[in-house]
């Protein structure tokens, strides 16, 4: 069996092919930049103009053609509504031209499944840090259940905002992570509120710093320090509360060292094991849609768009 993935929740347009065993044969993007961030039309206008030069490299990567594909996933939800219906109506129109079944999965169970397949992991618990999402999830009974999540912003939305104000350009989070390595400790509130964070308040006193004089290195740094600090507190409970030794990483904050680092550290500490998934499937990719279409080919089939579609929902 080959599925073909599609993903077009935010700025990616992203097409992957993947046989049934989880091979890989095609993962090809195109993702909308800009000054200004994601604006829906230009996203929409953007999505439009790449869609099929994107699924002509893709079946060339792959070496395939549409009569080797056995259905079409694509990416229903949660995410920018113009963004998930220009996918939508794309790959309707695939479908019928050339009679495949769509099969909608959820972007963010697709972020988790593709790490799972990928470490080759039993039942981990999961740490989902990006732009828009910071959860932490497990899996009971076949369902994914959310243990703790952030309350307001997502961590990766956080460190863009800041980037923002000091003007380090989108996506922040690289540069934070550099300008952290010259900086010190700097006071900060830490906002743990069961298995539950938040991050808006933090940024909040950030700001304030800043209007003070304290340098944006010490301020990345101590952003990096508390707000990961906090998500290891938060993951180490779901983790001693639900028994699971293995933990994974998945989404772009997932790139920053410091993070990988104390999870790491958190997980040796107790025993279990910490694992991420690499720079190609971590970020918005077709390859992850193709894989969550399979696992959940009997589940969904049309189900148009979900823009508010969460991890814990059927
Ligand atoms: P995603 O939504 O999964 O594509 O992740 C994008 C988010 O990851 C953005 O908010 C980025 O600022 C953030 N990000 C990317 N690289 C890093 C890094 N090295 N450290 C912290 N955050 C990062
Ligand atoms: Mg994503």
């Amino acid at each position: 069996m080959i599925i073909l993935g599609v993903e077009s929740t935010a700025h990616t347009f992203g097409i992957g092919v993947i046989s049934e065993k989880g091979e890989i044969l095609a993962n090809v993007k195109d993702m909308f930049t800009s000054k200004g961030g994601l604006i829906p039309d230009e996203v929409v206008e953007h999505h439009q103009k790449v869609a099929e030069v994107v699924l002509e490299k893709a079946f060339k990567q792959g070496k395939v053609s549409w009569s080797d594909i056995d259905f079409i996933a694509y990416s229903a939800g949660p995410g920018l509504d113009p963004a998930l219906w220009v996918g939508y109506h794309k790959v309707k129109a695939w479908a019928k031209e050339h009679g495949k079944k769509l099969v909608g999965v959820n972007h963010c169970c697709a972020h988790l499944s593709i790490g799972k397949m990928f470490n080759k992991l039993d039942d981990p618990c999961y740490l989902y840090v990006s732009g828009v999402n910071t959860q932490i999830v497990v899996e009971e009974d076949g369902k994914y259940r959310v243990m703790g999540e952030t309350l307001d912003l997502g961590l990766g939305n956080m460190l863009d905002k800041f980037g923002r104000i000091v003007k380090i350009g989108f996506p922040a989070g690289p540069e934070i992570e550099k300008l952290a390595l010259k900086g010190k400790y700097v006071d900060l509130p830490y906002v743990v509120k069961g298995m539950d964070v938040s991050f808006s308040g933090i940024l909040t006193k950030v700001e304030q710093l800043l209007d003070k004089g304290i340098s944006k290195e010490d301020l990345c740094f101590s952003m990096q320090e508390t707000c990961f600090a906090m998500l290891a507190e938060v993951v180490e409970r779901a983790m001693a509360h639900t028994g699971k030794n293995e933990l994974l990483l998945v989404g772009g904050v997932g790139a920053n060292k410091r993070l990988c680092e104390m999870l790491d550290i958190m997980c040796k500490e107790r025993g279990a094991k910490f694992f991420k998934v690499p720079m190609d499937l971590a970020g918005d990719q077709g390859a992850m849609i193709a894989w969550e279409g399979y696992l959940r080919q009997k589940e969904f089939g049309d189900v148009e768009v979900r823009p508010h579609w969460r991890v814990d929902e059927d």
